[in-house]
């Protein structure tokens, strides 16, 4: 590798790599060309590389994109900008959740001991996530209502909701956002900030010209498109000499890669916290690399046992199941998955936190 800083080419060994490299591409985001970029005025600006002296104090901003970091982004900066517009070619759930927990601040205040909160706090959570999740897929206009109709009165009057945040798309089916305290909807009654869904036709010289004809102006555009995943930190693998095609490999638990040898890495959940997920693959680990050391066996390799000779290669993540762009637009460069165990990914926690802590450690893994 080489190291930034002072350009020196450096060479590690390990008995064992594991992979911790997050899952989006850090250098490069997810920039879309549209004609006439290039005559704009105006500065274009990727969240992924915000420039720290950016000035939009007074100025009319547009956020292309309403995903998490436009959410974030526009009630961020609406109160210094001159105005800020949240431009979306289709709508994203969005709820609204408080920033401090009731339930927490009722056991703090019984003084029930930090460890005990935590596990209350961390069951709750699981709960209604996992409440919410079934929703999604056993009443997904149950749940669609429900968060049409909650977020209704955080709204100014009139404003069109079944055009700007009532997705095609099931509950779920992408990424659900959580919006703290209902900022957005704050900044979109406050008139500070507004939401036009159309699509973007051209820039132009003072802002963007979109397909209903209608005009943006814009001091600064800023394209928050989102990003691409990145497989393993784009690094190069080579396996005895011969480079590693990862899109010929089968997942092994979205843990493991059959043909890479002892080689581990981490990928969290979309519909829950990364960091649970992220623990089971830590203990999983650890409980891989003790049976390494008891066995003597310094070598471990994800294999397609002899009855997975006919087993058909998915496609990385199930598009009825989740198909966010970031998803689907880098699923070529990806990894496969199998139909059964061990060769699948993307299980909810409900599922993992008792399959993976009991996984059988011999089950298409060898060892040498
Ligand atoms: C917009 C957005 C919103 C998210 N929201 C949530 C959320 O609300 N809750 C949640 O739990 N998760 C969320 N996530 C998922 C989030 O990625 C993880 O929670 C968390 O950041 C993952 O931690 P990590 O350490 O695995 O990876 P990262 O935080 O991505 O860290 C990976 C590190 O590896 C480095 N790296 C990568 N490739 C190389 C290489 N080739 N050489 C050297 N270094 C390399 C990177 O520079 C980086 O420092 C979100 C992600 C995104 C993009």
């Amino acid at each position: 590798m080489t190291r930034e800083d002072t350009g020196e080419q450096l060479r590690f060994t390990t008995g064992f790599l594991w992979m911790c490299q997050g899952y989006y591409d850090h250098d490069k985001p997810f920039q879309p060309r549209w004609e006439g970029m290039d005559e704009f005025r105006g500065q274009v600006v990727h969240p992924q590389h915000w420039p720290e002296d950016l000035d939009y104090s007074g100025k009319r901003v547009v956020v292309i994109g309403s995903g998490a970091t436009a959410a974030t982004l526009v009630p961020a900066i609406a109160a210094d900008a001159k105005h800020v517009t949240m431009l979306q070619r289709s709508p994203t759930f969005f709820i609204s959740r408080p920033k401090v927990a009731e339930l927490a601040a009722t056991l703090r205040a019984l003084e029930i001991p930090d460890e005990w909160t935590h596990e209350i706090m961390r069951r709750a959570s699981f709960v209604q996530g996992e409440e919410i999740h079934r929703m999604s897929k056993e009443q997904p206009d149950a749940l669609r209502a429900f968060l049409i109709d909650s977020m209704r009165p955080l709204l100014p009057e009139g404003f069109d909701i079944d055009k700007h945040f009532n997705p095609t798309y099931r509950p779920w089916q992408q990424r659900l956002a959580a919006v703290p305290e209902g900022d957005l909807f704050t900044a979109l009654r406050e008139g500070n900030a507004s939401v036009v869904t159309d699509t973007i036709e051209r820039f132009t010289p003072t802002g963007i010209r979109l397909a209903s004809g209608e005009e943006l102006e814009a001091d600064i555009v800023v394209t928050a498109t989102g990003f691409d995943l990145s497989v393993f930190g784009n690094v190069a693998f080579t396996v005895d000499g011969a480079p590693v095609d990862f899109t010929q490999q089968v997942t092994y638990r979205g843990l493991m890669i059959t043909g890479v040898p002892n080689m581990a890495y981490v990928f969290g959940y979309f519909r829950a916290s990364w960091t649970l997920r992220a623990d089971l693959v830590s203990q999983f680990v650890c409980r891989l690399l003790a049976k390494m050391d008891d066995q003597g066996t310094p070598v471990v390799v994800p294999q397609l046992r002899p009855e997975d000779a006919d087993m058909p290669l998915l496609d990385w993540s199930d598009p009825e199941n989740f198909n966010p762009g970031y998803v689907m637009r880098s699923q070529h460069r990806m990894y496969k998955r199998g139909d059964r165990e061990p060769w699948t990914h993307h299980k909810e926690y409900a599922e993992e936190r008792t399959l993976l802590p009991t996984a059988d450690l011999d089950d298409g893994l060898v060892y040498s």
